[in-house]
């Protein structure tokens, strides 16, 4: 995440909003509340834009609640467009191989736009431009889309209900859950000052950016993505500190020996991260770390701090309704398919995955989460 200002983001987010809003009301203008949706598609990251590309070439008439724009949902992580909205290039997307999509680019975003995003180094696509092309492709099938979030769901009659941010309830014969998960962040105000000019929370997605080449970096954790992060970091930093809050890693064993015989990687044992210290101009320079056995601190020079504590499924709104794992992640019932506890009610993506959390493996599941409802739909005359 990093080549522009935060402010630049935001405001691009805030410009969007009008557009979005737009969309929202051609959306639902006509369409009575006695009318019982075939399938609803909640989220709008690669699973849910997947899902509504097949499902609206089915002739299911999909309705995707991509999420509202909130403050709430800025500060969570969680605005539409998921967390590939959060990041710059994308270069293992398959299909993207650089980038100059301008003529794509123009029947999905408005120029004006476009000038507020993050510029990137024509290697891939963007996020936000990868977004942006999924949701116009799903639209340009028919797939309607209202800018809420679904914050309440009753999944125990049939057709199943959702009630959105705004009060609204929707009748549905069946839903993709694609909400995605969000990154865990400490919680710092540094740490929120800097993201996008060196903090990120994905080594994968922001680890080849120039900012980061050749320069001494900090990841934060101590489980395996914090090895695979810091292990991924040193094909292109000078020095990687992995800096754990105690001594000993949570990760697989081989996955640590790994980076424990990797010269690049210097573990910093019992301590935490206490502050994100850098300029407006530059970004992050150094950090601050905090012993976690006494009250020493020390500062470590760096250009680019990965967080990897961990990640949050967004499925708050669906405790009671639906099988979950102990980490809160969907469960799915059956190997291979995307069915969960309640038939009729199929996941994909992040929300339902701890494992893998890559763009192009959520758009599969995406895609399987669709033709499942299809099929489960047709077994039933739908
Ligand atoms: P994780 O296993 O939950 O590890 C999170 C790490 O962050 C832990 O070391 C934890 O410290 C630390 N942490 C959590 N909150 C913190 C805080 N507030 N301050 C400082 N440190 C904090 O998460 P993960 O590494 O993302 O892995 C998630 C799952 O994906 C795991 O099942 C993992 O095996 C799997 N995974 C597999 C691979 C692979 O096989 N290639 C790669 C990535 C992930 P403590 O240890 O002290 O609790």
């Amino acid at each position: 995440m990093d080549g522009g200002p935060w402010g630049a983001i935001i405001f691009s987010i805030f410009a969007d909003h009008t557009r979005l809003a737009r969309v929202r009301t051609d959306s639902m203008k006509g369409r009575s509340p006695l009318t019982v949706e075939k399938v609803v598609i909640i989220g709008s990251g690669p699973a849910a834009w997947s899902a509504a590309i097949y499902a609206a070439r089915a002739e299911m008439q999909p309705l995707v609640f991509e999420g509202a724009v909130t403050e709430e949902n800025r500060i969570a992580g969680t605005l539409p467009l998921g967390q590939l909205n959060l990041t710059t290039e994308v270069e293992n997307y398959a299909g993207f191989p650089a980038g100059n999509l301008e003529s794509y680019l123009d029947s999905a975003i408005p120029r004006e736009t476009r000038q507020t995003m993050a510029p990137h180094t024509k290697h891939g696509v963007s996020g936000p431009e990868l977004m942006e092309l999924m949701r116009r492709q799903a639209m340009n099938f028919g797939t309607r889309v209202v800018t809420d979030d679904i914050v309440k769901v009753d999944f125990q009659r049939h057709p199943f209900r959702l009630t959105a941010l705004e009060g609204e309830v929707t009748e549905a014969l069946s839903v993709i859950v694609a909400t995605g998960a969000r990154a865990n962040y400490l919680g710092l105000p540094s740490e929120e000052a800097y993201k996008n000019r060196g903090v990120s929370a994905c080594a994968v997605c922001d680890g080849a950016l120039p900012r980061f080449r050749n320069q001494p970096l900090v990841v934060i954790g101590g489980g395996d993505s914090a090895v695979e992060e810091a292990t991924f970091l040193t094909k292109f930093a000078s020095r990687v500190y992995l800096v754990h809050r105690r001594d000993q890693l949570r990760a697989s064993k081989i996955m640590a020996q790994r980076a424990e015989a990797n010269k690049k990687i210097e573990f910093v044992w019992n301590h935490g991260l206490s502050e994100v210290l850098g300029t407006e101009k530059e970004g992050v320079k150094s950090v601050l770390l905090k012993s976690t056995k006494d009250d020493s601190s020390k500062k470590l020079d760096a250009t680019g701090v990965f967080l990897a504590i961990g990640h949050t499924p967004n499925t708050g709104f669906l405790e009671g309704q639906l099988k979950l794992t102990e980490k809160k992640y969907i469960v799915f019932t059956t190997p291979f398919r995307t069915f969960t506890s309640v038939p009729g009610v199929f996941a994909a993506g992040d929300v339902a995955d701890d494992y893998y959390k890559q763009a192009i493996t959520s758009a599969g599941t995406g895609c399987m989460a669709a033709l499942d409802a299809e099929r489960w739909l047709a077994a039933r005359e739908h």
